[in-house]
């Protein structure tokens, strides 16, 4: 029977099978109700067990379970900010670890518009300043910021991706990640970006944020 628990479960070993989550890294969550699973600290996202995920509510308060990722403020702080937020993803993948250590791209996306697919699943990706992670004021930071998106990218980590339920998130990241890779393989040379009438084309078809200003 497929529940909360089991897709946890699947989606830790798909990120895993991809080699988005490196040695131990990562956590990844589902809400259910008021409540949030989340991966328990110390485990790596391939080897989940669905009779052991922590669960804490939507202030960050331990319910029940092992204790959690001590990277579990990021997960809440997207539910509060994000009603239609159903699942979290933080994942420390490659190719965007690699871009999160270069300055941003603009005020509100780390990454330029290069592809549709990115601005139409992913959309503005922010640059959160470093700090250690499970730092709190990291996830306030992020919590507070005052424009609509979905994913970021904290500075000098990784990326967390929100989705409206996991198969949305993964997919959100995997798109995060295959533009960062394009990012770098460009590397200095001239780029050509999605134009602004195309950006909005696309934002206003499927639903993406982009910000033209900023
Ligand atoms: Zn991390």
């Amino acid at each position: 029977m497929r529940t909360p628990e089991t897709d946890l479960v699947q989606a830790g070993a798909k990120l895993q099978s991809l080699g988005f989550s490196p040695g131990a890294s990562g956590n990844i969550s589902v809400r259910d109700g008021d409540r949030v699973l989340i991966t328990p600290t110390g485990y790596g996202l391939g080897g989940l067990d669905p009779d052991r995920l922590s669960v804490v509510d939507l202030a960050g308060r331990h319910i029940s379970g092992p204790r959690p990722s001590k990277e579990f403020p990021l997960h809440t702080a997207f539910y509060r900010r994000d009603p239609t937020a159903g699942a979290v993803v933080h994942l420390h993948s490659r190719h965007a670890a690699a871009v999160s250590c270069r300055p941003g791209w603009s005020e509100r996306s780390a990454i330029p518009p290069l592809t549709p697919y990115f601005v139409m699943r992913v959309g503005q990706t922010p640059l959160i300043p470093y700090a250690a992670p499970g730092d709190p004021g990291q996830a306030a930071g992020l919590e507070a910021l005052p424009f609509p998106f979905r994913a970021a990218l904290l500075a000098n980590h990784g990326p967390v991706v929100a989705g409206a339920d996991l198969a949305a998130a993964v997919d959100a990241a995997t798109e995060l990640e295959e533009v960062c890779a394009l990012l770098l393989l460009l590397g200095e040379s001239g780029q050509r970006l999605l134009t602004a009438p195309d950006i909005e084309e696309l934002t206003t078809r499927y639903g993406s944020f982009w910000d033209l200003d900023a």
